[in-house]
Formats: C-alpha cells, sequence, structure tokens
C-alpha cells in the first residue's frame, strides 16, 4: 500500500540518508525559557545521580542495584533477595507510574528527566559547542581537511568525552558494587581486581561511544520506552505539538514579508523558516505531526516563541498541547483511562505498604532435613531434624539468639549452641533438633510454631513441619 503524501516523512528517519548512511546531526544550539528550566532540573538529577551511590542513610547505600548478589536499596532501604517480591511490586508501581504519566504527559520523561538525555543535551553536546561552537561551525568544522584547528578541536573534545565517560562508569559501578566496594578496589589498586578493571573499561568504552556517536539514536532506534509511544499516546496526551490549524490556516505557511499583515493574508502563522527543525536533537521535523523521534525537549517550543517574539505574532506555535486542544480547543481532561491508571497505581500502593509494614528485619527459614524421618528418643520422645537459615537484614548485629517452640511443649536443641549472635547484614546457618512428647503429638504430620528471640524480644516467627509415626494419630 502506498504511504498517503501527507505521511511520507514516516518512511524514513532524520539520521538515515537515502543511502542508509548515518546523517549526523548538527543541532542548533537552543535558547529560551525552557532550555533554561530544563538546564536547572538537569543541574539537580545530575547531582542526584551522581551523588546517590555515595549518600547513606542509617549505615545503608542510598541507591544501590548490585544485581550479582540480588540486594538492592532504594533511598536508603535495603531490600534483598528474600524481599524480591517487594522489589517486583515497586517496579511494577513505577511501570505504571511512567505509563500513567506518558498517557497525560507523553514522553515528558524523556525530554527532563532521562539520563541519556540530561548527559547528552546537558554536558556533552555542551561541552561540544564550548569546543566546536555552534551548529554552522560544527558543519565548517567536519568538512574542513585535517589540520592543526581541527586535531587540536576534535582531540580536546575526545580526550574530554572520554574523562566523563570514564567518571560515568565508575559511578555507575557504585550503584552495581556499591561505593564501599569501588572504594576498597580503588585503595587495593586496579591490577588487584582485574575483572572489575575490564568491566570498568567496557563501560567507559560503551558511554563512549552512545555519547560521543550514537547519540540520538538510542532514543530513536534503542530505547523499548519511544517504542511505546504509538500505543499509549492518545488524541488527549499533552506533548509538545505545532498548531497546525493557526500555523497553516487557509493559505498554508509561507515566509515572512517585512510589514505585511498576516492575519489579512490568510497565511499560517508559520514563516517557514526553518528554525524548529535546525534546534531538533532528533532530526524531525515537528510540524509533521506526532513522531516516534520526538522525545519532548522542547528546544523548537523555545526556537519558535523566539521567532513569534521577532515577527510579533502570538508565541506558543509550538507548545504543550494535545490534538483536541489544538483542534477543539478542548482543556486537560481526567479520562476513563487516567482514572483506571490513578485507581491501579493506588491498589498496587496499597499493597505495596502494608508488605513493608509485616516487613521483618530479621527473616527465618527451618526446614526439615532433606530425606530425614522421625527418630525415639527414649521411651516417649520423637525428634526430627532441621536445617535453619537467618538473615540479619538491618545494619546492627544482632546478639543471644535463641529458638523456642510456640506451638507444641517441647525442646529446641542447636548442635551449636543457643545465644549466638548474626553480624549486621550477615546470615547464620545449621541444624537443629525439634523433640516433642509423644502426647503432644496428634497426627504423622503436623505445624509447628517456632519463635526466635533476641533476649527476651520476639524477632520473628516461622513454622514447619514435624513427623511422627501413625500410631500416635
Ligand atoms: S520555528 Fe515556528 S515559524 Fe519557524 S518553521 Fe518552525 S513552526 Fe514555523
Ligand atoms: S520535535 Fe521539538 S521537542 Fe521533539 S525532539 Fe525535536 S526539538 Fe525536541
Amino acid at each position: 500500500m502506498e504511504t498517503p503524501e501527507n505521511e511520507v516523512f514516516r518512511d524514513s528517519i532524520g539520521t538515515i540518508n537515502e543511502d542508509g548512511k548515518r546523517n549526523w546531526l548538527y543541532p542548533k544550539k537552543p535558547t529560551g525559557k525552557f532550555y533554561d528550566y530544563r538546564k536547572w532540573v538537569s543541574y539537580g538529577l545530575l547531582a542526584f545521580l551522581l551523588a546517590a551511590p555515595f549518600i547513606k542513610i542509617n549505615g545503608n547505600q542510598f541507591i544501590m542495584m548490585n544485581v550479582l548478589e540480588r540486594r538492592f536499596n532504594i533511598f536508603g532501604f535495603p531490600f534483598w533477595p528474600q524481599d524480591f517480591h517487594l522489589f517486583v511490586i515497586m517496579m511494577i508501581i513505577g511501570v505504571v507510574f511512567v505509563i500513567f504519566f506518558t498517557v497525560a504527559f507523553g514522553r515528558i520523561f524523556c525530554g527532563w528527566m532521562c539520563p541519556q538525555t540530561i548527559f547528552m543535551e546537558m554536558v556533552f553536546r555542551r561541552i561540544e559547542y564550548w569546543i566546536e561552537g555552534d551548529r554552522g561551525k560544527q558543519i565548517r568544522l567536519d568538512k574542513q581537511k585535517w589540520d592543526a584547528e581541527k586535531i587540536r578541536k576534535k582531540g580536546t573534545k575526545w580526550f574530554i568525552f572520554a574523562v566523563i565517560s570514564f567518571i560515568i562508569a565508575n559511578v555507575f559501578l557504585a550503584y552495581l558494587i556499591g561505593s564501599d566496594q569501588l572504594f576498597k578496589y580503588i585503595k587495593d589498586g586496579p591490577l588487584a581486581h582485574l575483572s572489575t578493571l575490564l568491566s570498568l573499561i567496557i563501560f567507559t568504552a560503551v558511554f563512549y561511544f552512545v555519547f560521543a556517536w550514537f547519540r540520538e539514536q538510542v532514543c530513536i532506534i534503542a530505547c523499548p520506552y519511544g517504542r511505546l509511544q504509538g500505543v499509549l499516546l492518545d488524541d488527549k496526551s499533552i506533548i509538545v505539538a505545532y498548531d497546525h490549524k493557526r500555523g497553516e490556516k487557509e493559505e498554508g505557511r509561507a515566509l515572512f514579508k517585512k510589514n505585511e499583515d498576516r492575519a489579512a493574508t490568510g497565511k499560517g502563522d508559520c514563516i517557514d523558516c526553518g528554525q524548529c527543525v535546525q534546534v531538533c536533537p532528533t532530526g524531525i521535523d515537528i510540524r509533521n505531526g506526532t513522531q516516534l523521534e520526538c522525545v519532548n525537549c522542547t528546544a523548537c517550543i523555545d526556537a519558535c516563541d523566539q521567532i513569534m517574539e521577532k515577527v510579533d505574532l502570538p508565541k506558543g506555535l509550538i507548545r504543550y498541547a494535545s490534538e483536541d486542544n489544538i483542534t477543539k480547543g478542548n482543556k486537560f481532561e481526567w479520562t476513563p483511562r487516567l482514572k483506571g491508571y490513578v485507581a491501579v497505581l493506588a491498589i498496587l500502593l496499597g499493597i505495596f505498604s502494608g508488605m513493608m509494614l509485616l516487613r521483618n528485619d530479621v527473616e527465618a527459614r527451618v526446614l526439615r532435613l532433606p530425606g530425614s524421618l522421625y527418630e525415639h528418643k527414649g521411651e516417649d520422645v520423637i525428634s526430627n531434624v532441621y536445617t535453619y537459615k537467618l538473615v540479619n537484614k538491618t545494619i546492627v548485629s544482632i546478639d543471644d539468639i535463641h529458638f523456642k517452640l510456640l506451638s507444641h511443649k517441647g525442646d529446641i536443641n542447636l548442635v551449636k549452641n543457643q545465644g549466638f549472635s548474626i553480624a549486621k547484614e550477615g546470615l547464620a546457618e545449621g541444624t537443629l533438633f525439634i523433640e516433642l512428647k509423644t502426647g503432644a503429638i496428634k497426627g504423622d504430620k503436623e505445624r509447628v510454631e517456632i519463635g526466635i528471640y533476641s533476649g527476651d524480644d520476639l524477632i520473628e516467627t516461622t513454622t514447619t513441619s514435624f513427623l511422627g509415626p501413625r500410631s500416635y494419630k
């Protein structure tokens, strides 16, 4: 089926030319109100991203994603492998929140909060502007032969890019293995931890590749979130949009003639200056309508507002607006779809809060030794053998630990002595015997409840099964 004429732009992307080769983009340096706001938001987020693995709350790293050991800290709150269900619910809440936000406000996350955009547009791109100059100068420099100026500028830029990539790689490692571990490795010297050094070099190379060369293609080709836009956005979503009604009017867009009365000509307010296209970091023309490539960076809003000011027309030809707002003048409304997402979020948050309240500082598991049966001890005592595992999720050691039977009269005997300690964030494992009088056993298999005490404080309870002979039924 042939693509309609007004949709032909969707057959190709701005970063690939007709020969299928990379079309290098030289976005013009944005200036304006939104760019200034974004700068401040970015400074805050950059400070957060770079500092978060080095901040501690109650001794816990503020944010840590130790995938290898399956230990995660979110806002200083530690999640252990045993808390994986909590972590999964938190991730689901995050995904539903992002979906809700996308349906309501489009790709606002991409333009304002995504680390890729922040590092690309607010760090690497600004260094590039500083060293090579704005769009025109960059194009000239790239066409220029490799003379002393080009070698100096490109060399300086690539060196600074490599240093920043190395810093980002170190911070990334601090998120993965923990900042304490990172500092320890630095102190020990890189050669003492060759595999970590290799990971660091690979991370540095990946970040360098992404920010020095791959750039906007992350958002256009690689990012799965960008691909979801087609199913998430609707006519009510507020996105960076071109007001085609105002921009085109009856006569369509046209160049601006000095002193013309634009309203009387019937021409649209778009003066076809191309500034919105020149500033776009993904190389698209927002006047074609909503596109997958648009990361809602607002650069075209600023560029167009400045042009509108110059030709004395109202600002906001490109603005945050929904298709319904542009075509029908509708304001933002709480659609049933949005209300549905809010309801799902509220339910998930309720479940998560409840589970957090029920979460214990100590995780206990007592399991019967595989393949073992019961054993008679003397005339009237039945004994079962178990393995136990206690996890201390806190950052202080827990002392004087002992087990007591809560559901039955009987004894718990540990192979090692009761009254032991578990170090902070530590684990204790061992073997224990539960001994019950035959008179206390009602069936051949029953649940027994065990209390784990630290001194006189009950810190956790758990249950396990106890086997007895059939004759005691
Ligand atoms: S910047 Fe504004 S006036 Fe210029 S081409 Fe884009 S939409 Fe039209
Ligand atoms: S179309 Fe505008 S908002 Fe979208 S990426 Fe380009 S400049 Fe940014």
